[in-house]
């Protein structure tokens, strides 16, 4: 079976079909969403999701998370001595996937189709295929993450011609598409977003809002203490679901602050944000020359689109009452998990046929001669910005000099008119039949395939010379060689042991709530993990799951008495 996954900034989700009906697949704690994070414990043992996380913050530098912004960079992550690109560590969130995915449908799990940002570029829609390898499985296609919430929202189920927008608003990025359902194929007309903008940064306006209020600085707090003021704002931004007031609280050496913060109060924090979420709608629709009036439906996806603020937002500046009722969390598994039933071709799902969009203008360099001088170095496009993809294009250019012998292809991306403002993707070079300057004709076709692949073809027109190349990026990944040698190396690092999960989760988070919890909760702790501990090592199955079950009611009635307090105080 072909699974669908969700490798998102923040979780990550992984999805099937199966007995007619999308499901999300649980993982080894039996929750749907797994945190996009991976620790290295002090045995070398790799950690992914919650563990990872419980682990991460009690030792920051052996964990990594957000690493999907800087997705097909040469940036690298060190993790209790070791370096890891994105990738890699991408790589072992999918890995973990995979397996519960295995465990849950009783199959190997060889293929996956995943989906990825919309805005994302060749290297980074690389560099996912290469944590699919990396994790072991095939990726038999890279979705555009609005594409695969479009087809959960149950886009084209009625077959009418539907024209919609989605807004995704994940952990790290938000993306804007305008999309159009007609006769079984679903276009998309454009796609913009905000690389940089995200759920995280609602957070961030909150810790700033935070600090600003005790007159602290965030530079001077340690590691430990930033982690934990991460936590308890995000936990308060995400109270603003229920409540109107919610409370951060953090503890500095023996100084404990908590402090209320109204709606109100962290809406006008977050204004700048808001009106970053105005400039891409617009430009979409500009883009995709429609207006407002055109659009059909609104949907909402990714996770903070929960916050309050953000949706009437979105119903103000659009004049539609968005959509909000597939899961934020889990529609672009869901529809990853559709795509990949349609790939199949199974029973009781119709084919709808997606298309995407290229989302930069691939063109290549040329001199400008206007008759009185000649000036080098511009950009023509040959694919446009949101041309709907697979598409092929042609262009012809000719030699610059006289006699020239070669010729160079530079494949480049961007908008700019100027190819120095442009990013070089890669070159090719042709030899070419000497004489005056504009005689020899070279055909350049680029070819982008849904995958977002480029295929490259110059061919010189007098002696039919063709070369092909698929763009491997100067800053691409990896070589294959590499490639293999780091799935070799990655291969020694265990992941940790499925059965073993809960109960090392159990262990961090005793350990974690010991160094913040006094008293006479504080000797509850000890006995309880003292038992537990000594379960684990002597016990039968049945008796470390009653210590375990224990210990979590503890935690539980610890975190709770915790928040009172605050609340309180
Ligand atoms: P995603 O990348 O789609 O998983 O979205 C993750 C983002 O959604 C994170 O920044 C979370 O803090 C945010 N999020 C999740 N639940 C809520 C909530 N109830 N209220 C506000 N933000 C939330």
């Amino acid at each position: 079976m072909i699974i669908g996954i969700d490798l998102g900034t923040t979780n990550s989700v992984a999805a099937c079909y199966i007995n007619g009906k999308t499901e999300i697949i649980p993982n080894r704690l039996g929750r749907l969403l797994t945190p996009s994070v991976v620790s290295i414990d002090e045995n070398g043992e790799v950690l992914v999701g919650e563990t990872a996380r419980e682990f991460g913050y009690l030792h920051p530098d052996a964990s990594a998370r957000v690493f999907k912004r800087t997705m097909g960079t040469d940036l690298t992550y060190t993790l209790a001595g070791m370096t890891f690109k994105s990738e890699e560590l991408s790589g072992f969130v999918l890995r973990s996937l995979k397996e519960d995915a295995e465990v849950y449908l009783g199959e190997t799990i060889e293929e996956a189709v995943i989906s990825v940002p919309a805005y994302f570029n060749d290297n980074q829609r690389k560099a996912t295929k290469k944590a699919g390898e990396l994790a072991g499985l095939k990726v038999s296609r890279i979705i555009s993450e609005p594409t695969a919430s479009a087809v959960a929202y149950g886009v084209g189920d009625k077959n009418r011609t539907e024209r919609c927008m989605v807004l995704d608003l994940g952990g790290g990025t938000f993306d804007v598409s305008v999309l159009e359902y007609y006769k079984s194929i679903m276009e998309i007309h454009a796609i913009s977003g905000d690389n940089y903008l995200g759920g995280e940064d609602f957070t961030s306006a909150l810790i700033e809002l935070f600090l600003k209020r005790i007159d602290v600085e965030y530079d001077t707090l340690d590691l430990i203490t930033r982690n934990a003021l991460y936590r308890s704002a995000e936990k308060a931004k995400c109270d603003f679901d229920k409540a109107d007031k919610v409370t951060v609280s953090l503890t500095i050496g023996d100084c404990s602050y908590a402090e209320d913060i109204t709606v109100s109060e962290f809406e006008a924090a977050c204004e700048p944000l808001l009106n970053r979420i105005r400039k891409p709608i617009e430009k979409s629709l500009r883009d995709a020359r429609i207006s407002l009036d055109d659009i059909d439906r609104v949907m909402l996806v990714g996770g903070a689109t929960r916050l309050g603020l953000v949706r009437s937002y979105v119903k103000d500046l659009m004049g539609i009452y968005p959509d909000f009722y597939v899961d934020p969390d889990t529609s672009v598994a869901i529809g990853a998990a559709l795509q990949a039933a349609m790939k199949e071709r199974r029973k009781g799902i119709e084919e709808i046929v997606l298309t995407d969009v290229c989302p930069y203008t691939l063109g290549t360099e040329v001199m400008i001669d206007n008759g009185t001088f000649e000036e080098n170095g511009h950009f023509l496009p040959i694919i446009e910005r949101n041309t709907v993809i697979p598409v092929s294009r042609k262009e012809r250019v000719f030699t610059a000099h006289d006699n020239q012998k070669q010729v160079t292809i530079k494949v480049l991306q961007g908008e700019s008119k100027m190819t120095r403002n442009n990013f070089l993707l890669g070159s090719i070079v042709v030899d070419v039949p000497e004489g005056p300057k504009g005689q020899e004709a070279i055909d350049v076709t680029y070819t982008y395939d849904v995958n977002a692949l480029l295929e490259v073809e110059v061919t010189v027109v007098s002696t039919r010379e063709t070369k092909r190349i698929i763009i491997q990026n100067d800053s691409s990944p990896m070589s294959e060689e590499e490639a293999a040698r780091r799935i070799r190396l990655l291969q020694y690092l265990k992941q940790n042991p499925r059965e073993d999960e809960e109960n090392k989760l159990v262990l961090l988070k005793g350990e974690r709530l010991y160094k913040t919890t006094e008293g006479m909760d504080n000797d509850l702790l000890v006995n309880t993990m003292n038992e537990f501990e000594h379960m684990l090592t002597k016990g039968s199955r049945l008796e470390i799951e009653r210590a375990r079950k224990k210990a979590q009611d503890l935690f539980e009635e610890i975190e709770m008495r915790n928040g009172k307090k605050r609340i309180l105080s």
